[in-house]
C-alpha cells in the first residue's frame, strides 16, 4: 500500500464505520428470522430453514426475465474454485472464496466491506494433503455473528461488522485425516458443524454443537458406535451397535456428516444426512453383514440435546460411496387428501424419499433416474429390494448410480407453488470388483504414508459414456405423484445446485459456463448467459430498495473441477487463465459481460528425450492416487490444479523434488511430501510422462 493511499483509507475508515455500523446486521438474525418464508434476502445456506432454496420474490418471472442482464460484478482474482451460496442480510453480501477467506461486500454494488483471510494454507501444514481444494460451500449468520470453517477443521465466528474473529474452536481431531467443506448449520442459539475425510483413514463420524456466543461445546452425536469395549456414548450407539459385526472400530465406521443438515422449526427437530462406510466395503468393514448405522441415513436429533429421536436409512449396509448427506428439505405436501409435514431427500442412490416428519416414517420412494442396485424401496418395511450380485458378492458389477451419486450436494430446490423438486442429476456406470483386495488384511490408509490408499477396499472405475447417452440433466420431480413432469438433459454430468422463484422460474448455472433460466413448469429456456467459465456453486435471490438481484459465484470448482478426468479436462477450464467472479444481475443491468479467454484443452508436453520405464510408471500410478485429488486421474486435470502432463518441471528431477518433497508451492495450495523417497519421486514421474505419452499417441494435435 502506498503511503497516499494508506492516508487516505485512513480518513476513510472513519467514513465507512459510520456508514456500514448502521447498516452491518442491524437485524439481529434470529431463529424467527431463519423461519421467515417471506424474506426477501437470503439469510441461510437454503434461504430459510426448509432448505427448499425457494424466493417469493417475483420481479423477475417467465415474462421479462429475457431482460435480465448484469448488474454489477466483482473480479476475485486470489480465489481457484468457488462453490458457496452467498448469504444476504440487511445489504451486505457474506461469501467464502478459495483458501476458506470470507468477504463481507455491499450487495447493491460489491463494495467490499471486510476480508477474513485465515491463512489456512499456511496453518493446516501437511493436513492439506487430505483438504483439497474443494473449498467452503458457505457461511451461516446468528445475532451479530458469521461462522464459518476453515478445511483443516476449525470452526470461527467472526463480527459481521468488522469481519474480526471473536472465536475458534478445532472440531476435528488433528491427527485424523478429517476437513470440512460444509456450510455450518444454526439454529436455537447453537452453531453445529461436521465434517469430511471418510476415504482417507479410519474415522469415527460425529456432529457437534457450539454455543453460537461462546464458541463451548454444548453437544456431541457419534454416527457411528465405537468399541464396545469402551462403553457406549449413549443408548442410540449401544442400538447402533447391534447392526455391525466383526471389529468395525478398527477401521473407524465413517458416517461423516459433510453436508445435509436441517432444523425443523415446527417439530423443534435437527436432521443430520450422514456420509457412507469406512471403507465402502462393508465385507471388510462388517464382515458378518448387518445394516450399519447409522450410515447413509437421515438422522433426528433433539436440538438442545443431540439425543437420537428417529432415523430413516436410505441404504442399509452401504457398500457403493451411497451417503445420505444430500439436502434434507421440508414441505408441506397434500398427499391422498391428507396434509403432511414431509421431508423431501435425494441421496445418492437414485431414489427419490418422502419422509413423515411427524413419525419418521417412509411415505414414498421412487427412482429418480437409472438405478440398477435396487428394483424398488419395499414400503412396508422401508427397506430396498437389492438386485443380487450389485454387493459384488462373487464378481465384478457394474452399477448405477455410481460413487459420485445421482445426485451430489449441487443443491436440489422445491417450488411449493409448482409443487416440484429440481434435481441436478449424475448419470454414470461404474465398476465395482474386490477381488484383488484381501479382506482380511486390509488396513485403513495412514494419510502420513508416502503413498496413501484410498480408503474403500474396494477397486472402483468409471464407465465410458454410451454414445449419445445423457452424462447430466436437470429434472422436475413431483414428490406427491413420485414422477417426474421434465427433464433437459445436459452436455456435463457434474452440474451445479439450483434456484426456484415464485416468478415461475428455475436458475442453475452449468459446468460448460452458461447460467440459465427454465421455465419451472415446462424446462423450456427462457434466458441464458454465456459466464465464459465453467460454474460449481447455486445461485441466490433478494431485493433491495425495490430491485431484485440473482447473484452467483462463478469460480469452476469442486469435484469435478478437482478430480479432472477427460469429461472435466475437455471443458478447458483453467485456473491460471479463466477470472472467477461474483456476478450479480438484475433487470436494471446494464453491464456486457466481462471478458475471459476461450476455453483451452491442455496439450501435453512432448518429451522424446524423456524415455518412460514402465515398471517405475506402475509403482507411480499407485502413488499418484493421491495427487489424483487436483490433478486429476490418469494425471488429466480438471483446472483446479496445473495438468502435470503439460509441465515442464516433470523433466527436472530436481525441480520435481523441490516442489513434491520440500514444498516450494506450498503457498499455492500445493502440500509437500517428505516422506517420498528419490525413487518414490521418480517413479511419479514416469508415471506422468506415460499418461502424456499416451495421451500425445491418442492426438498428437493435442
Ligand atoms: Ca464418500
Amino acid at each position: 500500500m502506498t503511503r497516499f493511499y494508506s492516508h487516505i483509507s485512513a480518513i476513510l475508515t472513519v467514513t465507512i464505520t459510520i456508514l456500514y455500523s448502521a447498516s452491518v446486521l442491524a437485524q439481529s438474525i434470529d431463529d424467527a428470522a431463519l423461519a421467515d418464508e417471506s424474506s426477501t434476502e437470503w439469510l441461510a445456506h437454503g434461504r430459510t430453514q426448509s432448505e427448499q432454496r425457494f424466493s417469493p420474490l417475483d420481479q423477475i418471472n417467465a415474462a421479462n426475465v429475457t431482460n435480465l442482464k448484469l448488474d454489477w460484478f466483482l473480479d476475485l482474482p486470489t480465489a481457484v474454485g468457488l462453490a458457496a451460496t452467498p448469504l444476504v442480510s440487511d445489504g451486505v453480501m457474506y461469501f467464502t472464496g478459495s483458501h476458506n477467506v470470507v468477504s463481507a461486500v455491499n450487495a447493491r454494488n460489491g463494495k467490499l466491506i471486510w476480508q477474513f483471510d485465515p491463512k489456512v494454507g499456511e496453518n493446516s501444514g501437511d493436513r492439506m494433503k487430505v483438504a483439497f481444494l474443494h473449498g467452503s460451500r458457505g457461511v451461516a449468520l446468528w445475532n451479530d455473528k458469521v461462522y464459518t470453517v476453515t478445511r483443516d477443521g476449525y470452526l470461527i465466528a467472526l463480527s459481521a461488522s468488522t469481519g474480526k474473529e471473536v472465536w475458534r474452536v478445532l472440531t476435528v481431531d488433528p491427527t485424523k485425516a478429517l476437513y470440512i467443506s460444509g456450510a455450518p448449520k444454526v439454529f436455537k442459539g447453537k452453531v453445529l458443524i461436521g465434517n469430511g475425510g471418510t476415504e482417507n483413514g479410519g474415522t469415527r463420524g460425529y456432529v457437534t454443537a457450539y454455543d453460537a456466543e461462546t464458541g463451548k461445546q454444548v453437544w456431541r452425536f457419534f454416527i457411528v458406535p465405537g468399541n464396545p469395549a469402551d462403553g457406549f456414548e449413549d443408548k442410540a450407539q449401544e442400538m447402533a451397535a447391534k447392526t455391525w459385526t466383526g471389529q468395525w472400530w478398527k477401521y473407524g465406521g465413517g458416517g461423516n456428516a459433510w453436508h445435509g443438515f436441517t432444523y425443523d422449526e415446527e417439530f423443534d427437530t435437527l436432521y443430520i444426512g450422514t456420509g457412507n462406510g469406512a471403507p465402502w466395503n462393508r465385507k471388510v468393514r462388517s464382515p458378518g453383514g448387518g445394516d450399519n448405522l447409522f450410515l447413509c441415513s437421515i438422522v433426528a436429533l433433539d436440538p438442545d440435546t443431540g439425543e437420537y429421536r428417529w432415523h430413516y436409512q436410505t441404504t442399509p449396509g452401504e457398500t457403493w460411496d451411497y451417503n445420505s448427506n444430500m439436502d434434507i428439505v421440508l414441505a408441506d405436501l397434500k398427499i391422498a387428501g391428507k396434509n403432511v409435514k414431509a421431508i423431501l431427500h435425494a441421496p445418492k442412490n437414485g431414489f427419490f424419499y418422502v419422509i413423515d416428519r411427524a413419525t419418521g416414517k417412509l411415505i414414498s420412494a421412487e427412482p429418480f433416474t437409472d438405478v440398477s442396485w435396487a428394483s424398488k424401496i419395499d414400503l412396508k418395511t422401508g427397506r430396498p429390494v437389492e438386485v443380487p450380485g450389485a454387493r459384488y458378492e462373487k464378481e465384478a458389477v457394474i452399477v448405477t448410480p455410481g460413487p459420485l451419486g445421482g445426485h451430489n450436494w449441487p443443491s436440489m430446490s422445491f417450488n411449493p407453488e409448482t409443487g416440484l423438486a429440481y434435481i441436478p442429476t449424475i448419470h454414470q456406470y461404474w465398476k465395482y470388483d474386490d477381488d484383488a483386495v484381501d479382506k482380511e488384511s486390509w488396513q485403513p490408509p495412514n494419510w502420513q504414508d508416502a503413498a496413501p490408499i484410498h480408503g474403500s477396499a474396494v477397486d472402483f472405475e468409471q464407465m465410458d459414456y454410451e454414445p449419445g447417452a445423457a452424462r447430466g440433466s436437470i429434472q422436475a420431480w413431483d414428490p406427491i405423484t413420485q414422477k417426474r413432469v421434465w427433464q433437459r438433459e445436459l452436455p456435463v454430468s457434474w452440474n451445479p445446485g439450483t434456484l426456484s422463484t415464485s416468478g415461475d422460474l428455475l436458475f442453475q448455472g452449468r459446468a460448460d459456463g452458461e447460467f440459465v433460466a427454465y421455465h419451472a413448469l415446462t424446462g423450456k429456456t427462457l434466458w441464458q448467459s454465456t459466464v465464459g467459465l465453467g460454474i460449481a456453486a447455486p445461485p441466490i435471490t433478494y431485493s433491495i430498495k425495490g430491485r431484485q438481484y440473482v447473484a452467483l459465484l462463478v469460480g469452476w470448482g469442486s469435484v469435478m473441477a478437482a478430480v479432472g478426468g477427460k469429461e472435466a479436462s475437455d471443458l478447458g477450464w483453467d485456473y491460471r487463465k479463466h477470472i472467477r467472479r461474483l456476478m450479480v444481475f438484475s433487470l436494471s443491468g446494464k453491464l456486457d459481460m466481462p471478458s475471459q479467454p476461450p476455453p483451452t484443452v491442455a496439450v501435453p508436453l512432448t518429451a522424446p528425450f524423456f524415455e518412460v520405464d514402465k515398471d517405475f510408471a506402475t509403482t507411480g500410478e499407485d502413488i499418484f492416487g493421491q495427487c489424483a485429488w487436483c490433478h486429476g486421474g490418469a494425471a488429466i486435470a480438471g483446472g483446479l490444479a496445473p495438468d502435470l502432463r503439460t509441465s515442464p518441471m516433470i523433466l527436472s528431477e530436481e525441480a520435481f523434488a523441490d516442489v513434491v518433497r520440500n514444498g516450494a508451492k506450498r503457498a499455492f495450495g500445493m502440500p509437500s511430501y517428505p516422506a517420498l523417497s528419490d525413487s518414490h519421486l521418480n517413479s511419479l514421474r514416469h508415471y506422468i510422462r506415460e499418461q502424456a505419452d499416451l495421451a500425445l499417441a491418442q492426438d498428437p494435435g493435442g
